[in-house]
C-alpha cells in the first residue's frame, strides 16, 4: 500500500510513520503548508517527495490511501478531495468540527467504495480489549457504571492550537473527550444518548476550554462519568467498568503506549487480565490495511468517528447550557 500523508504532524512523527512502515506500508509523499518545513520533515522520515499543493500529492494515483493528521478544521476538504482522488482515507480525531461535516466525509467515501476510518487508537490496546472482551463475555454481569479517568498533563510541544485556537479544532473536548466516547463505545457496544457537563479553564487553555466533567447515560441504563483535562500532572488514567457480578480496574491505559492493566474483581477474588501488548497504532493500519483488502472492517470506521465526534460536541454544548443535551449521530 502506497500512503500519502497530509499533514507534517507530531502524530504522524512520533507514531503513524513508523507504524504504517512496520505494517509493510510506503509512504510516497508528504503534504503541508510550508514548503522549508515540510521538506526538512520529508528529510527527516525518508519520505521521497514532500507537496504544499494537496492535489500534487494526489493527482496521477501513486498513492492509494492517505492519512489525515493536519488541524481538524482541515479535515473536511482534505478528505473529501483524497476520496474525490479515488484514495482510502484514514483520518484523525476529530473527524470535522461539526457532525454534519463529518457525515459528508464518510457519506462520500461509502458513496465511492472506499474504506474510510478513524484513527481511535485505544480500541486497539491490548487492555482495552481485554476490557471489551471481558463486558462482552458477563463477567461482569449487567453494567451499571462505566467511569473514565483521562485528565492529563498536555506536553510543552503540544501546547499550540490545542490551547488557544477553537478555529482549529482547539481544546480538550475534541481533543480527548472523542476518545473517551470512542472508547466508551467500543467497550459497552452502544452510544450515549444524552449528557450533562461542566467544563472550563483550570491555568492552560486560552479560549477553549482545558478541563471538563460529564455523565452519559446510555440506551441500557448504564451511566458513565468522564473527566478529561490538559492541566492534571499528577493524574492516573484509567477506566472502571462496574456491573452487578463484577468490576473492571483498567489502570494506566489512556495513553498511546502499550501500557497499562485490567483487573478483574468478583465474589471469587481480583484476577489480573491477560493483556499481552503490541502497539496500538501498527494494529490499526493492520486493520485499515485487510478492510481496503476486503477483508473485515477497520478498527474504527467513518460511522464510529462521527458517533465519538456527535457525543464531544454534545458535551460541549451541554458545559455551555447546563442542560442535559441529547447526542444526534
Ligand atoms: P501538530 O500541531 O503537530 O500538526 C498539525 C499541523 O500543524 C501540521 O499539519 C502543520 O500544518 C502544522 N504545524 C505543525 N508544526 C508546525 C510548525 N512548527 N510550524 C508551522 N506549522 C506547523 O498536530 P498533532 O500531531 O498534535 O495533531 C494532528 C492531528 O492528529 C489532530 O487532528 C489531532 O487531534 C490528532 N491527534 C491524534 C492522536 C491519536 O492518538 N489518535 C494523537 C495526537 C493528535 P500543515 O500540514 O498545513 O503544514
Amino acid at each position: 500500500m502506497r500512503w500519502g500523508l497530509i499533514g507534517a504532524s507530531t502524530i504522524a512523527a512520533e507514531h503513524m510513520i513508523a507504524a504504517i512502515r512496520s505494517e509493510g506500508g510506503e509512504i510516497a509523499c508528504v503534504q503541508g503548508g510550508d514548503a522549508d518545513r515540510i521538506g526538512a520533515y520529508a528529510g527527516r522520515h525518508g519520505i521521497p517527495r514532500a507537496e504544499t499543493d494537496l492535489d500534487a500529492l494526489l493527482k496521477g494515483g501513486e498513492v492509494q490511501a492517505v492519512y489525515i493528521s493536519s488541524t481538524n478544521e482541515k479535515h473536511r476538504a482534505q478528505a473529501l478531495a483524497a476520496v474525490a482522488a479515488g484514495c482510502h482515507v484514514l483520518c484523525e480525531k476529530p473527524l470535522a468540527l461539526t457532525v454534519a461535516e463529518a457525515r459528508e466525509m464518510v457519506g462520500a467515501a461509502e458513496a465511492a467504495g472506499l474504506v474510510f476510518a478513524t484513527n481511535h487508537h485505544l480500541r486497539n490496546a491490548a487492555t482495552h480489549l481485554a476490557l471489551r472482551d471481558a463486558v462482552k463475555a458477563g463477567r461482569v454481569g449487567r453494567v451499571l457504571s462505566v467511569r473514565v479517568f483521562h485528565a492529563v498533563h498536555l506536553p510543552p510541544h503540544l501546547q499550540g492550537w490545542r490551547i488557544d485556537d477553537p478555529a482549529a479544532g482547539g481544546g480538550v473536548i475534541p481533543d480527548i473527550t472523542v476518545h473517551d466516547a470512542d472508547t466508551v463505545r467500543h467497550i459497552l457496544d452502544e452510544t450515549p444518548e444524552t449528557v450533562v457537563a461542566m467544563a472550563g479553564e483550570s491555568g492552560m487553555g486560552r479560549g477553549v476550554e482545558d478541563s471538563v466533567m460529564s455523565v452519559w447515560s446510555m440506551p441500557s441504563g448504564a451511566m458513565v462519568m468522564a473527566h478529561e483535562s490538559f492541566t492534571h500532572r499528577f493524574a492516573e488514567t484509567g477506566v472502571e467498568v462496574h456491573g452487578t457480578d463484577g468490576s473492571l480496574y483498567g489502570r494506566g491505559i489512556m495513553t498511546q503506549r502499550p501500557l497499562g492493566t485490567v483487573e478483574l474483581v468478583t465474589a471469587e477474588g481480583r484476577e489480573t487480565l491477560p493483556a499481552p501488548p503490541h502497539d496500538l497504532y501498527a494494529r490499526g493500519v493492520r486493520l485499515f490495511h485487510e478492510a481496503v483488502a476486503g477483508r473485515g472492517r477497520p478498527a474504527a470506521d467513518g460511522r464510529d468517528g462521527i458517533a465519538s465526534l456527535a457525543v464531544a460536541l454534545a458535551v460541549r454544548e451541554a458545559a455551555r447550557t447546563g442542560r442535559r443535551v441529547a447526542v444526534e449521530v
